[in-house]
């Protein structure tokens, strides 16, 4: 029998330039497409920038990615810190300055709930940086009965700014 086929969404993140790969929107840009190489995209956002807030701060970039996978989540996230790991990200203080951050935000398989993984991501529905992207590529994705555009449109209208 064919294994089951999921569909993933991961929210990318960078704010951390690398000696190699670049500055946040290229290190995004480039992991896009090793994620393309990796599963075969289905789609991908444009990248959003996003100032950082006070001078210590740094500057963001984000996008959305859907891609298809026999992977289980928990293989799934397996693959995606080894990604982090190859584009020079090292274990640190989590919300740190990090290369590379690739969380899965859906998945066709509904809801998971476990120690080291939830999905929907926990944050999704307060995060215009990963909803604005997610918007881009799958507006019509449910969460329950909420579609993305009604999360992201709820998120808009409290956080003009957000
Ligand atoms: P945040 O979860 O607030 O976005 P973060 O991405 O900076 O924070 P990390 O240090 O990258 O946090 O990851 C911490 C742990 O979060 C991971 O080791 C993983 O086990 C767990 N985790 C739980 N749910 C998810 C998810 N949906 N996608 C990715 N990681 C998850
Ligand atoms: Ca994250
Ligand atoms: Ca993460």
């Amino acid at each position: 029998m064919a294994a089951a086929t999921h569909l993933y969404a991961i929210a990318i993140g960078s704010n951390r330039s690398h000696a190699r790969h670049g500055r946040p929107p290229q290190i995004v840009e480039a992991a896009i497409a090793r994620l393309d190489q990796e599963f075969g995209l289905f789609d991908a956002s444009p990248i959003v920038l996003s100032a950082a807030h006070g001078p210590a701060g740094r500057d963001f970039a984000n996008a959305a990615a859907l891609v298809e996978s026999d992977l289980n989540p928990m293989e799934m996230l397996a693959r995606l810190k080894a990604i982090e790991r190859e584009f020079g990200r090292r274990s640190g203080r989590r919300w740190g300055p990090r290369v590379l951050d690739l969380d899965i935000a859906l998945w066709s398989g509904g809801k998971v709930r476990s120690r080291r993984l939830t999905i929907p991501h926990v944050e999704l529905a307060r995060r215009s940086f990963v909803l604005q992207p997610l918007l881009a590529i799958a507006p019509d994705w449910r969460i329950g009965s909420t579609a993305v555009r009604h999360l992201a449109a709820r998120l808009a209208r409290r956080a003009p700014r957000g």
